[in-house]
Order: structure tokens, then C-alpha cells, then sequence
């Protein structure tokens, strides 16, 4: 697509623990590839990675379609956005291929291994960076300064009708008026705009060791994962996560479906979140404590509509033990509390002052 497209551009940037340099591929409709003359055009730029874990491939394959569709006219990339897109993140596991991982999921039928070549889950060394792709990444990072950041993922656990579940970094962590407008603007307008494309979102299910019906938590992402990290740098950061029970061919398209959500988020709000960002930026200069631990609220939730299938018990075939199992001749559709509220626990100073 690099040869035969001028609106596409791919280059190396940085290294693997894997021995291979991982790439970026820039698609900007004026042609221009340089990031600092971007920010300078006032372009917004989105980075969206893919492959981290490498079992879950549906962006890498949504972002190659996207950008083909980008090329050749099929998609019309906005003017005032600029994607970033890195191809696959966590290229060891991509290589470490198995039809045994992953064994639940459905498709494709071959999987990439979740640890890297150094057996690390890349998605929690953003902040400790004992990998090498880490150290890339922040490169990456810095160079591109995204105002959206995704991370392209498919969930595994509860079954559920949803095809689509997004994770939101949690707003409050964000904090200030982007947090704000995250969770009062941002995340709702992707809903709605995911609706009209024909998928109903539900927050990621945060249901570990019970059944989702009765709702649950917000996840809370720390800085060690990507959504996390990135909202360190005042960027909008969302981990989208298919279900891992539908279609390869469903997933990849309401992945798809996605990122399109958030470029045209993106391209109609465009001067807000600058205008946003560079506030937030330019507080947190003079800021002298930071949050270093949060607690959930349990006081505050809003309330979605969940589909999901009833969940039984019988015996298991290899055990003869009562095993957990989702009845599909039995789909519900309910009102389901979500608690997204965090509140601050532990405040750490800066020893300067803010200097
Ligand atoms: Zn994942």
C-alpha cells in the first residue's frame, strides 16, 4: 500500500525483543508524514495499535482493510485527521503460532502466543519497560502525540450477545475537563454512532469469577497497560475488545466499524479536544499532587442495556463436576449497573513544587 498509494507511508521504528524492528504506518490525506509538521497543521492525530496480543489479531486485519479502503477511495479519511497505526505490536508471539492457543476463541484458526520472545505480556510493561518494544513505543509515542489512542483487543471470560465491548480508560484517572468530557461526550457519542452501524457496545465485561448480569465495575487500567499509560500524556485512550465466541469475520468488522466511530469522533470535534488537551497539558505543568491509588465508588453507576444469555450449571463432560456454561437458547436483555466511578486515595507531591 506504501508503493502504491501516496497517501500511505510505512516506516521502521524501533526494535523487537524478537530480533525484527516493528513499523508505523501513517496514512495522511495531504501527503504529509512529518509528525511535527502535522501537529504544527493542526491535524489530530489517532495511533492505533494492534498485535500486542498477538492470539487476538481482529485490528490487525481491521486496520489493514481500513487502510486499503483508505487508498483507494473506498473510505474517505477526513482531512483533518492523521492515522498511525502500528501493524502488530508483539511480533515474537505473532511468530509463535499455534491452533492450541486460545483454544475457546473462534478463530482464525491459527494464533499467535500471548507472552513476546522474552515471554513478557507487553501490556503490562508500559511503565516498568523491560521489553524492547516498550522503549519503542514511548518513542512512538512521544513522536506521534496522539489525541486518540486505541488498542485493538478480543476479551475472553463471560458470554454475552455483544460482539463489541470497549474500555474507556476510566475517566476520573484521566481527571479534569478531558476526564469529564470522556465520559460525558466522548464515550457516549461512540455508542450512539456504533449503534447506527448496527453494533449495541457494552463496557468491557469486568465480570471475573461471577456471571455479568447483575452488572459490574469499570475496569481500571493502570498505567502498565496501554489505555493507562497513554492517559499519562493526555490522550483520549480506549482498548476495544471483541468477544472472542463470534465470527472472526463479525469481530474484524466491528472493529472495523470502530475505528471508523473514532475518526469521525475525532474529525467532528476536532478543535474541542485540542482545545482540551493543551489545557490539561498546560495544568498539569503547575500541578504538585498526583493520584497514586484510587478506590471504586460504589455510590455512583450509570445503567446499560446488557444482552446476555442465561447462565446454567451441569455436569462436565471430563469431570462430572457442575461446570459453568451460557444457554443460548435463552437471550436476555436487561438493565445492568455499571460503576464507573473512581475517587483518589493516595496523592503523591512533587518535591519542586510544581518548578
Ligand atoms: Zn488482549
Amino acid at each position: 500500500m506504501d508503493e502504491q498509494s501516496p497517501v500511505v507511508k510505512m516506516q521502521a521504528m524501533g526494535m523487537s525483543d524478537a530480533g525484527f524492528p516493528l513499523h508505523l504506518i501513517i496514512v495522511s490525506a495531504d501527503k504529509d508524514f512529518n509528525f511535527e509538521s502535522l501537529h504544527k497543521k493542526n491535524k489530530r492525530i489517532i495511533l492505533i495499535n494492534n498485535g500486542i496480543h498477538p492470539g487476538e489479531p481482529d485490528g490487525i486485519d481491521a486496520s489493514m482493510l481500513l487502510v486499503r479502503d483508505i487508498a483507494i477511495n473506498k473510505y474517505k479519511l477526513p482531512a483533518n485527521v492523521v492515522l498511525a497505526i502500528i501493524p502488530v505490536y508483539n511480533i515474537g508471539g505473532c511468530l509463535n503460532r499455534s491452533a492450541n492457543y486460545r483454544i475457546d476463541q473462534n478463530g482464525p484458526t491459527e494464533k499467535g502466543f500471548r507472552g513476546n520472545s522474552q515471554n513478557l505480556d507487553l501490556n503490562r510493561d508500559f511503565i516498568k519497560c523491560d521489553s524492547k518494544e516498550a522503549k519503542a513505543f514511548e518513542e512512538i509515542f512521544q513522536l506521534t502525540d496522539p489525541d486518540v489512542f486505541v488498542d485493538n483487543h478480543v476479551s475472553d471470560g463471560a458470554d454475552y450477545q455483544h460482539v463489541m465491548t470497549l474500555l474507556t480508560s476510566q475517566h476520573n484517572k484521566l481527571g479534569g475537563d478531558m476526564g469529564e468530557y470522556l465520559n460525558k461526550e466522548f464515550e457516549p457519542a461512540l455508542y450512539s454512532s456504533m449503534k447506527q452501524k448496527g453494533y449495541d457496545l457494552v463496557p468491557y465485561v469486568n465480570a471475573f469469577g461471577d456471571t455479568p448480569e447483575n452488572g459490574w465495575s469499570e475496569y481500571w487500567d493502570s498505567p502498565r497497560y496501554s489505555s493507562g499509560y497513554s492517559t499519562l500524556w493526555q490522550t483520549f485512550a480506549f482498548v476495544p475488545e471483541t468477544h472472542m465466541l463470534k465470527s472472526y469475520d463479525q469481530r474484524v468488522r466491528s472493529t472495523y466499524a470502530l475505528m471508523q466511530c473514532f475518526i469521525e469522533f475525532t474529525s467532528t470535534n476536532s478543535e474541542k479536544m485540542k482545545q482540551l488537551r493543551d489545557k490539561a497539558k498546560q495544568s498539569v505543568k503547575t500541578q504538585t499532587d498526583f493520584p497514586i491509588s484510587w478506590q471504586l465508588d460504589r455510590s455512583q453507576f450509570k445503567e446499560i442495556t446488557y444482552k446476555g444469555y442465561e447462565a446454567g450449571r451441569k455436569p462436565s463432560d471430563v469431570s462430572g463436576l457442575p461446570r459453568l456454561y451460557y444457554d443460548h437458547n435463552k437471550p436476555f436483555e436487561k438493565q445492568v449497573k455499571i460503576y464507573n466511578y473512581y475517587a483518589a486515595k493516595t496523592l503523591s507531591s512533587r518535591k519542586d513544587g510544581g518548578k
